[in-house]
């Protein structure tokens, strides 16, 4: 399609004059104007219908295959496969019969068998909801009366370990902590410093994203809206796609961007636009188009803040401020995006999003939006992540990418190579912890997906410029830091505790009041303990080994010249407690503790 649009140009050796005229323009939106102009942009832009209904047949045919995975007492497969029999079904008022409220009592008996009695429950009242057959009813009444049993017998688990508490808040960046503030130069633009000192552990920031999208890979068992990992799926009403974890996440999914998404879902998916494109699509229909033209005849406040000087991660201010780098991008590149504006524009026409107006000027507005969503979220937006948990073996457990979302407050943080907090998820919700000691005054950074102790320093280079436009200047890249492999591991070059300078057997002994000693004394101890957290993490006790690893790291900075590797260690079995307290896929059995 976009290479389409190249070959006509070239054909007509319009090439030329076209990024010339193109490359004078100065504004997202005369750019969009300018694509929009082009016959050869509006002759190959156009989007296919390609909507994908319910069908019976489907439902059917993924429900005898979950009675037969039900009978072998395959039961989290069975529930997988009602969950789609579920999608799949149409509603009773367009001809579905039975089908959804069977599948939905089907799935309640897979749920039981789990021992998920609260979701079976709630899946029982969907059932009654979809007319359940009254001749079946005596069965889900008696498994409904079990599950209210079973329930009983438990105390409400203990789960407040689990959950992140926030911290006091920033005055005016409402998500950040009061710990951090928000500096800003001409040549850094903004970032994160700490105000006082900061301990490993400590929360630095809870965000909602503006928007996040899943990623298709995920559909069938996480949630459209939340991005959760969900056993109880229940379906958008229309298509049989998108699923969500609760009819609260449903309901402000379908009054938001799903009433206009629905329709046309599929064909954003069998296009060629990517994740960013389906985020910067979602910032869009996530608002109405009464709203966009109201911000478009408002003057737009500084530095995403609101009028009343606050900034708040659910304000589109804060998201059509990010920086495009219009400036450092090759002609071809902007018109490329350009196209891809174009083309999400064409899309968003096939919707009921402009109500039948037709507004060309609000139009052209809204592609250059597009394009400059298209530009900003490659380097702002971020990865929510899951951790595919492997029981028998956590620490071999991968990470596998459910989806993507734009959080304005976390893309202050600048990049080290060596950062200083650590991302987690919760569903699409970032909550962001330090990993080390951050002193009163230093930048509180993040990490772009480049560490020092797994990629050179050229592959962090090749890496960061072109995606994000910057030369590191870490400490790691400074000093050029080595690799895991080559850091060192043997007896550790220890510091006093108060000035920080190093001392070594042969010539110091004691500085300012430290004792080398002393020192080496406390470390031995609290090294011992970390031994034995490491083996708690590996079976999965992470309310024991978290506090073991937090003051083994703190004692380490202070008392260890960095690096050296049994800091990078404790550090990497931190993030892995982390990323077992968050978003993973067998979390529901690991928050009840019964898979261990
Ligand atoms: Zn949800
Ligand atoms: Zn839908
Ligand atoms: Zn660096
Ligand atoms: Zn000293
Ligand atoms: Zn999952």
């Amino acid at each position: 399609m976009f290479n389409k649009v190249t070959s006509k140009l070239k054909s007509e050796s319009k090439i030329d004059g076209i990024s010339k005229e193109f490359g004078a323009l100065s504004s997202d939106q005369d750019r969009a104007s300018y694509a929009l102009s082009l016959a050869a942009v509006e002759e190959f832009i156009r989007p296919g219908p390609l909507v994908q209904l319910k069908s019976v047949e489907h439902s059917l045919s993924f429900k005898t295959t979950g009675n037969t995975a039900y009978r072998a007492s395959e039961y989290r497969d069975a529930v997988q496969l009602y969950t789609d029999s579920i999608a799949w079904a149409p509603m009773l008022t367009d001809g579905g019969e039975d089908a959804l409220s069977l599948a939905y009592g089907n799935r309640s008996a897979a749920l039981y068998q789990l021992q998920q009695y609260e979701a079976c429950i709630r899946d029982i009242d969907r059932a009654l909801t979809e007319q359940y057959p009254p001749r079946l009813l005596h069965k889900v009444f008696h498994r409904k009366a079990m599950c209210r049993l079973n329930l009983e017998q438990f105390e409400a688990a203990e789960e407040s370990f689990l959950q992140p508490n926030q911290p006091d808040s920033h005055d005016q960046y409402v998500s950040l902590s009061s710990a951090c503030s928000v500096a800003s130069t001409e040549n850094e633009g903004r970032f994160i410093t700490a105000v006082r000192n900061i301990a490993p552990g400590e929360i630095v920031l809870i965000e909602k994203p503006f928007a996040s999208v899943l990623l298709r890979a995920n559909y069938s068992n996480h949630c459209h809206h939340c991005l959760k990992h969900t056993l109880e799926g229940i379906p958008c009403r229309t298509c049989p796609d998108a699923r969500f974890c609760s009819e609260a996440c449903r309901d402000t999914a379908m009054q938001t961007y799903h009433q206009y998404e629905c329709s046309v879902l599929n064909t954003l998916h069998h296009s060629q636009i990517n994740k960013f494109g389906c985020l910067a699509f979602r910032a869009i229909t996530k608002q109405s188009y009464q709203s966009l033209k109201d911000i478009r005849a408002q003057d737009l406040p500084l530095n995403g803040c609101h009028s009343d000087g606050l900034y708040r991660p659910q304000d589109y201010n804060t998201i059509i401020q990010l920086v495009t780098h219009a400036k450092d991008r090759p002609v071809q590149d902007l018109f490329h995006r350009t196209v891809m504006a174009v083309y999400l524009l064409k899309l968003l026409q096939q919707t009921s999003y402009f109500n039948g107006e037709e507004d060309v000027e609000m139009q052209a507005y809204i592609a250059g939006l597009f394009l400059s969503h298209l530009q900003s979220f490659p380097c702002n937006a971020h990865e929510v992540p899951e951790l595919y948990l492997d029981p028998n073996a956590i620490d071999l457990s991968m990470p596998n990418e459910l989806g993507a979302g734009i959080y304005s407050t976390l893309s202050l943080f600048n990049h080290s190579c060596d950062p200083g907090v650590n991302r987690n998820f919760y569903g699409d919700t970032c909550v962001v912890r330090a990993i080390k000691t951050i002193r009163k005054g230093h930048q509180v950074s993040d990490n772009y997906g480049a560490l020092y102790a797994t990629n050179t320093l050229k592959e962090r280079h090749d890496k960061l410029q072109p995606q994000y436009f910057f030369s590191c200047r870490c400490e790691p890249c400074s000093n050029d830091w080595p690799l895991y492999q080559k850091i060192n591991i043997d007896s550790p070059r220890y510091k006093c505790t108060q000035c920080q300078k190093e001392m070594t057997r042969d010539d110091i002994t004691n500085c300012c009041s430290s004792n080398i000693e002393e020192i080496r004394a406390k470390f031995n101890k609290s090294e011992v303990e970390f031994r034995s957290a490491f083996e708690d993490l590996l079976a999965c006790r992470v309310e024991e080994a978290l506090p073991v690893f937090l003051r083994h790291l703190a004692l380490i900075q202070e008392m260890i010249v960095l690096p050296w590797r049994q800091f990078n260690d404790c550090q990497e079995a931190l993030k892995q407690c982390y990323s077992l307290m968050g978003n993973s896929n067998t979390s529901c059995a690991l928050h009840n503790g019964n898979i261990f």
